[in-house]
């Protein structure tokens, strides 16, 4: 699914430059379920970004399903971006004066996806995580976890081949983060969604299949583990 070598990534500070990447050897099967670990500031959203095209590393190889990711312009990107990949972020990132339901046929608008079918689409992912009854709300009159249900949607409704997530529990309750996991579990074995989870959260990595770590710009360690099934309504 996804080839990463020897990756680099320095952001420039004043006249000097941080070494964010230094490095980074990974690859990533379709099916699997990984959690990329570290603390903060150990440059997990950093890596994740150039997994998703959303920033360019400074040196190395990348292929996405044998796609050589490599000075591609916005508009290549944007069109494998849209193409491969679905994003869930910690803080949902929804756009707040549309409702549920056009929050997730926005990127099939972009996709150039007829009107009728869009809204076919968005309703049957709404309904996939448990909110077409909520189609028509806007995303203040939701819980977190309902929002993170509709990002969920929106990431899905172009039917990537590679979901990124970005501390998708991160401003959520425990609760309500095992009810998130459980649905990405789901996901990943019933349907065989290739999954990238960012997390700090070892709880969380426990519910991944590969936890990778970060530390100090490269990956210090990198282990299969016993997945450890969440629990809804936990
Ligand atoms: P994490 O997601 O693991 O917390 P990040 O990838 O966000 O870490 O950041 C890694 C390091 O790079 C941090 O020290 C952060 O301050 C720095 N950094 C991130 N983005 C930028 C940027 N656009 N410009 C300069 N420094 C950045
Ligand atoms: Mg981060």
């Amino acid at each position: 699914m996804l080839k990463i070598q020897k990756l680099h990534k320095s952001y420039p500070i004043g006249e000097t430059s941080l070494h964010v990447l230094k490095g980074i050897d990974l690859s990533v099967e379709k099916g699997e379920m990984v959690a990329i670990m570290g603390s903060s500031g150990s440059g997990k959203s950093t890596f994740l970004n150039i997994i998703g095209m959303l920033d360019e590393a400074d040196d190395g190889e990348y292929i996405l399903d044998e796609v050589p990711i490599k000075n591609l312009n916005e508009k290549k990107a944007a069109i494998y971006r849209n193409k491969f990949l679905g994003f869930i972020f910690q803080s949902f990132n929804l756009i707040n004066y549309k409702n549920a339901l056009e929050n997730v046929s926005l990127p099939l608008y972009y996709q150039g996806i007829k009107r009728k079918e869009r809204q076919n689409t968005a309703k049957f992912y709404l309904e996939k995580v448990g909110l077409l009854d909520w189609a028509l709300h806007l995303p203040s009159e939701l819980s977190g976890g309902q929002k993170q249900r509709v990002a969920i949607a929106r990431a899905l409704a172009s039917n990537p081949k590679l979901i990124l997530a970005d501390e998708p529990t991160g401003a959520l309750d425990s609760n309500t983060s095992c009810d998130i996991m459980a649905f990405l579990q789901r996901l990943n074995t019933e349907e065989g969604k290739t999954i990238l989870i960012v997390t700090h959260e070892k709880d969380i990595a426990n519910m991944c299949k590969r936890i990778v770590r970060l530390k100090d710009g490269v990956i210090l360690e990198d282990k299969f583990i016993n997945q450890v099934i969440a629990n809804p309504n936990a």
